[in-house]
């Protein structure tokens, strides 16, 4: 039981074949208390039941800095502590860099960083008390290339930022025993990606990945349960690229 007692709380974890909903099923098998955000607060409450009693579904908007801190408030005011946060939450929109709009920009950076911000500025205080919580940001490939297949040069930009945040928060929250760590997804198959993909492309695809497949939600589940467990104690600040070789 790798999580065992400890409170978990995953960004945009309601989406039924995304990697969030993997990470919650995942951290919940290793007893953790999977406390689901997403936006509909129907969806959210029944992943969370879908697992059990003791895990929760509570609406949030990560754009919305007060919804943020309510949501931690409210997991606190129930468990008492918070000692996990999966900044999963993401959207893209594929699009050349030319055609990329303000609203565009305002929309994917809100999602993928400044939610990333307000989440963690919600759990920080109650991490610092308690002198220890494990953060991961789930960034994406298209940090690393300067672009992906779905996303959009300015989900790059987003993911990258959030990239930079995580190492900026893991040298500021180090002494307080809070580590914070990135994950890089390459192709990973779910609602992001569902249906986009032709068999043209998947074998186009294919050709640049070594290990020969798209990775699945439980892929990066794997890898956000060993950043959120005492297995990567001491190990802030680091990215995990999974991506079945991508980049290699
Ligand atoms: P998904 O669409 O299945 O899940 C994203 C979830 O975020 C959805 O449940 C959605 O409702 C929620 N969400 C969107 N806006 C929100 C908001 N403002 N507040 C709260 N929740 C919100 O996608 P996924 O593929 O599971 O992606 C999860 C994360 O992984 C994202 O950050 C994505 O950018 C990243 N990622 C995915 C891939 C991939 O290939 N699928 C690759 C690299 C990185």
């Amino acid at each position: 039981m790798l999580l065992a007692n400890k409170v978990c709380v995953i960004t945009g974890a309601a989406s039924r074949r995304g990697i969030g909903r993997a990470t919650a099923k995942l951290f919940a098998l290793h007893g953790g208390r999977a406390i689901i955000l997403d936006l509909d607060a129907g969806q959210a409450q029944a992943a969370a039941s879908e697992l059990g009693e003791a895990h929760r579904g509570i609406a949030c908007d990560v754009t919305d800095k007060d919804a943020c801190v309510a949501a931690i408030q409210q997991v606190v005011g129930e468990f008492g502590r918070v000692d996990v946060l999966i900044n999963n939450a993401g959207i893209t929109q594929p699009l050349k860099f030319m055609d990329i709009a303000p609203a565009n920009y305002d929309a994917v950076l809100d999602v993928n960083l400044r939610g990333t911000l307000y989440m963690s500025q919600a759990v920080i205080p109650h991490m610092r008390e308690q002198r220890s919580g494990s953060i991961v940001c789930m960034s994406s490939v298209s940090a690393q290339r300067g672009g992906g297949i779905f996303g959009g040069p300015h989900y790059s930009a987003a993911k990258a930022g959030a990239l930079g945040l995580a190492k900026a928060m893991a040298r500021e929250m180090g002494p307080d025993g809070i580590r914070v760590n990135s994950v890089t997804p390459g192709l990973i198959q779910t609602d992001i990606t569902g249906g986009k993909l032709t068999d043209e492309l998947k074998v186009e695809i294919l050709k640049g990945i070594p290990l020969n497949r798209l990775g699945d939600a439980d892929d990066v589940a794997r890898a956000c349960l060993f950043l959120a467990s005492d297995l990567s104690s001491y190990i802030t600040g680091a990215t995990i690229d999974v991506n079945g070789g991508m980049l290699i």
